[in-house]
């Protein structure tokens, strides 16, 4: 009897503990993908685009193995049920997910086919370590981040080397799959994602590669230099990590072994090592706090006097604020399907703290427009910037987009990219064009509030509305 591998956010052939275990069955294999637009936390557009470009990756990598990958469309559980009496399999193996509704069906799914004659195994494939192997001395979840690294860099991953992808894979039993194309995960009129494609390319093959370049060439300087938008020194393997093309895992054996090769300072490898940690503490305060994507974590945050308005929501998701390093971020967004973190964070402060938006507008926004999107950490670090989340920026930490915008991006290159019809402004300007003299503006091209808006809040007017907003709510 076949073994059926349910894939999620794992789609790679190495270092992918359920596939493993079931190639060493060595009874034939069965891969099987499920697609749910109605489940919770389904991709938004881009993760979409996203998804259907890593399937393919992995429908080739498979058929170079002999073997295919079968899709299938509609409700988790059922559509496994229907597999396992389809093949007859005599077992299921996946790994392990965090959100509330997605261990939900995972557990209930477990009982139910154990309770037959199918045996399931789950594995760890996501996380260096399990949200319940990471705890503090009295046994509880950590809410800090500092002590979280600790231990976790003490502890390590879980698997000593990252397990080899299998040689040969068989399926012995063939069932139909869909067609990857009949579910319209890429759009096509208009086609929005011929942008964003220019700038990626999913799949295992590519993560390897990303995670390979940035060790080699960028990471001695990622220490400073991941704080710059305007040059690429960050690894740019969120999407990859979301859908699991790459595993923490392999991650962390790379950088020790550059490390003990003598590759790059352990100082730079620590430091990156500490961000893959920070993803690790969003998923453990996920699997924790399972309202985090909603809720605030704080719950005097609950009572935060927000403002309703659609028009500042609006001109802040097409970039047109009037500040320029905000602008530039969210058309960077738009246009590729990312953003750097420093402009994450410049950009949701700005939501929250200076046009009073509820934070989960932004998060929700940021869920259909990037490819990374991934609900443990846009929900931690949404909540982190809101000041309502575990360990978060204190409230009264509001990002000045001017200040934000000279320190990190000090020529404007990042600006003028993004934002080409400011691209003849002196870079005294760049970061605020409204103090440039007529004469400046007239000579760049730029005719405020015709072809660059003005600011559309007073930032030093918005700072003190925010913090009143604050007083309202601190010691409740
Ligand atoms: P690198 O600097 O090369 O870091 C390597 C990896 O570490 C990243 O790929 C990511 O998996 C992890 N990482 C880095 N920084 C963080 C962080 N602050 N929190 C958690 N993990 C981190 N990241 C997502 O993956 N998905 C999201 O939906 C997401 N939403 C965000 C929303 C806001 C408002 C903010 C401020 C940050 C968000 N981040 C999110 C975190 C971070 O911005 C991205 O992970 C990072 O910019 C990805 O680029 P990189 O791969 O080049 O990062």
């Amino acid at each position: 009897r076949p073994v059926v591998v349910w894939f999620r956010n794992d789609l790679r052939l190495a270092d992918n503990p359920a596939l493993t275990a079931a190639v060493k069955t060595g009874a034939p294999v069965i891969a099987v993908y499920i697609y749910d637009e109605n489940a919770a936390y389904a991709p938004g557009a881009a993760s979409c685009w996203w998804l259907h470009e890593s399937l393919k990756a992995l429908q080739s990598a498979m058929a170079k193995l002999g073997m295919t990958l079968i899709l299938r469309r509609g409700g988790e559980a059922k559509i496994v049920r229907a597999i396992v009496q389809e093949t007859e399999a005599a077992a299921v193996f996946w790994n392990r997910r965090y959100s509330a509704p997605q261990v939900e069906i995972d557990k209930n799914l477990k009982n139910e086919l154990s309770n037959g004659d199918v045996s399931v195994k789950t594995f760890n494939a996501s996380l260096l370590r399990e949200p319940w192997e990471i705890e503090t001395g009295s046994g509880t979840p950590y809410r800090v981040f500092t002590p979280f690294w600790k231990k976790l860099k003490e502890f390590g991953p879980n698997r000593v080397s990252p397990l080899p992808a299998p040689k040969k894979l068989q399926s012995e039993k063939l069932i139909e799959s869909e067609d990857l194309t009949s579910w319209n995960l890429q759009p096509d009129n208009p086609n929005w994602a011929k942008k964003i494609s220019a700038h990626w390319s999913p799949g295992e093959f590519t993560a390897i590669n990303t995670l390979d370049n940035f060790l080699e060439n960028a990471i001695d300087a990622y220490g400073d230099g991941r704080d710059r938008p305007d040059k690429e020194l960050t690894s740019r393997l969120s999407p990859h990590l979301h859908f699991g093309e790459i595993s923490p895992n392999q991650i962390w054996q790379s950088v020790q072994h550059g490390m003990n090769a003598g590759n790059f300072s352990e100082a730079a490898g620590y430091k990156f090592l500490s961000e893959i940690a920070w993803r690790e503490f969003s998923y453990s305060l996920l699997y924790y706090n399972p309202s985090i994507s909603e809720k605030p974590l704080r719950p005097e945050f609950a009572g935060y006097p927000w403002r309703d308005d659609p028009n500042g929501l609006g001109l802040w998701q097409r970039g047109q604020t009037g500040y320029p390093i905000v602008d530039a971020g969210m058309r960077q967004l738009w246009r590729t399907g990312w953003m750097h973190n420093r402009v994450r964070m410049i950009v949701a402060s700005f939501l929250i703290k200076d046009l009073l938006i509820p934070w989960q507008h932004g998060a929700a926004w940021f869920w259909d427009t990037l490819v990374d999107a991934d609900v443990a950490n846009n929900s931690a670090s949404w909540q982190w910037v809101a000041g309502s989340g575990a360990d978060a920026s204190p409230y009264f930490r509001i990002f000045n987009p001017i200040t934000q915008g000279e320190k990190f991006d000090p020529k404007g290159d990042y600006v003028r990219k993004f934002v080409p019809e400011l691209k003849n402004l002196p870079d005294k300007f760049i970061h605020a064009p409204w103090k440039a003299p007529e004469a400046v503006l007239a000579k760049a091209g730029v005719t405020l509030g015709n072809n660059y808006n003005n600011p559309i809040v007073d930032h030093a007017h918005a700072r003190n509305r925010a913090l009143a907003g604050y007083s309202e709510i601190k010691g409740r």
